[in-house]
């Protein structure tokens, strides 16, 4: 018997509603390490309730008060990195060094939301008539909730919570069912914030649970992260029962090389991207285009680092990359792999038959690269979410930026250029939402909104920074006569 995680609503620890039970497996090793419940519309009842509860008090909690909260938050957190990292890694796979990165990446967004006194401030016309002043108020709107996915456990519910709380709102975190281990230790350690109780709830689940926050009537604003296909749902479902609603989508993001540049810097960082997290990061590099000779100059040497990178358990030290998530994940790749060969790409190298010794029962895929892919072909268009990397050859930078534009996603996308006149034009007319610039990663920081185009995001205020901030908030207009003579009176 494996244990049986239970929800934390109302300041308790309480078991589901719902009757399904759906294992958690370490993707390293293949073994069942706990079991998550599938949920039940009863949990988001439970949790809605408890949280539109506190939510008066809170919301009247001054602002400067509530951020307290917030920095022993902060400080929790770093007191157990590598505890949490550890749970992190067990769970989903990634190395224990990512999962500290993860980590890392979760706090700042804490550190901004510690300013919302200041982030919260409006603005003020006074006389905008003789006597009369009139100026904005930002104030929570109630109940948020986050509905996360499996590949940052950590970092993506801090996209949004730290914003909505300090804002005066209560809320309610639904993890992914694959790996809900992570967020109930950190709520463990939250226990010691002595939050109010129902400031802050999770509920576990699945399916059932999403569909459940989507109707609840006390959950006015929704931040969802996951799939584009149930982005969509979400983001639909949410607006319309008359929700507010961010939903982070799919990618698949283009690395475009240029002939001049650096092809050490560059392929480094373009294999950590492509790899890092075995491919499952939103904005990891998915296709590679080479501009001209840039082909001949990088090809050789991405497939020789991407080589010499170790897959493995995450937790062993000199391992490079971990496991996929499941082996559902790991089949629906591997069929990809064949798709791509059978539309006629090059297979450069072929991660696919990887033993790693000791972890036999893990979902393990080496790094795989596909080169001449065509880009009217699947293998192109899919967004993949694993460590499978895709080469496209074009001329001119404006065949590459057409490429990108004409994908459905609009994650991210990064030009390896010396020239600064190649990296504006490519800046100002590439359709995606967060641009690198001899940069593998565009995540932004937490100070920056993460901004994805297209179907990598439906709805117009993005995560982090003041797009969650006014995400949380609505404004309220204020117009006031305050006449000398009514005073004089007194
Ligand atoms: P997913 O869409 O399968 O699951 C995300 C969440 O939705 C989970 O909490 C899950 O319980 C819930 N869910 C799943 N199916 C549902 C359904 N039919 N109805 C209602 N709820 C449902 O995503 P995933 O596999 O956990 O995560 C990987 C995906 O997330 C990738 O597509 C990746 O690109 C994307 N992602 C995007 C960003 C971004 O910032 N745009 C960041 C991280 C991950």
């Amino acid at each position: 018997m494996s244990t049986i995680l239970k929800n934390y609503i109302n300041g308790q620890w309480i078991e589901s509603k719902g009757s399904s039970l759906i294992d958690v497996v370490n993707p390293s090793t293949g073994q069942r390490i706990c079991r998550v419940p599938a949920g039940s519309k009863k949990d988001i009842e439970d949790a809605a309730s408890s949280a539109n509860d506190a939510w008066g008090a809170w919301r009247n909690t001054p602002a400067t008060q509530r951020v307290q909260y917030l920095f022993k938050m902060k400080a929790v957190l770093e007191a157990h990195t590598d505890e949490i990292a550890a749970i992190c890694t067990h769970e989903c796979g990634k190395t224990f060094a990512e999962s500290k990165a993860e980590m890392i990446r979760a706090v700042e967004n804490i550190e901004v939301a510690c300013g919302i006194p200041t982030l919260m401030q409006s603005v003020f016309s006074e006389d905008i008539a003789t006597g009369v002043d009139e100026f904005v108020i930002r104030q929570p709107l109630g109940v948020g909730a986050c509905i996360s996915p499996f590949n940052f456990p950590i970092m993506i519910p801090f996209w949004f919570m730290p914003y909505a709380i300090a804002c005066g709102n209560t809320y309610i975190i639904k993890p992914s069912e694959k790996v809900p281990m992570t967020m109930t230790r950190i709520f463990e350690l939250f226990e010691t914030l002595n939050l109010p109780k129902g400031v802050l709830n999770m509920v576990h689940g699945g399916r059932e649970t999403v569909d459940a926050i989507l109707e609840h009537p006390f959950i006015p604003a929704i931040s969802f992260v996951g799939s584009t296909a149930v982005a969509k749902h979400v983001y639909q479902t949410g607006a319309l029962n008359g929700k507010r609603v961010q939903a982070q989508g799919g990618a698949k993001n283009a690395v475009v090389v240029m002939p001049d540049a650096d092809a050490e810097t560059t392929v480094k960082i373009i294999v950590d991207s492509a790899f890092g997290c075995a491919g499952q990061r939103c904005l990891a590099a998915s296709v590679v285009i080479t501009v001209g000779d840039a082909a001949e100059k990088i090809t050789p040497k991405v497939i020789a680092l991407a080589q010499s990178k170790k897959t493995g358990n995450g937790m062993v030290a000199d391992v490079d990359m971990g496991p996929v998530i499941s082996m559902e994940s790991k089949d629906r790749i591997l069929k990809l792999i064949q798709t791509g060969i059978d539309e006629g790409a090059e297979l450069l190298l072929d991660g696919r038959d990887i033993k790693v010794t000791g972890f036999e029962d893990g979902n393990f895929i080496g790094p795989t690269i596909l080169g001449k892919v065509n880009a009217e072909s699947e293998v192109y268009k899919t967004e993949i979410f694993g460590p499978v990397l895709s080469i496209v050859n074009v001329e001119t930078l404006e065949e590459a930026i057409e490429l990108i534009n004409k994908n459905r996603y609009g994650n991210s996308a990064c030009i390896f250029t010396r020239s600064g006149a190649a990296a504006r034009k490519f800046r100002h007319n590439t359709m995606a939402g967060n641009i690198g610039v001899n940069i593998g990663v565009a995540a932004p920081m937490a100070f920056f909104p993460f901004s994805g185009w297209k179907e990598s995001f439906f709805g117009d205020l993005h995560g982090q920074s003041s797009h969650a901030v006014e995400f949380y908030t609505q404004t309220k207009v204020v117009i006031e006569r305050w006449n000398d003579e009514w005073s004089r009176k007194f």
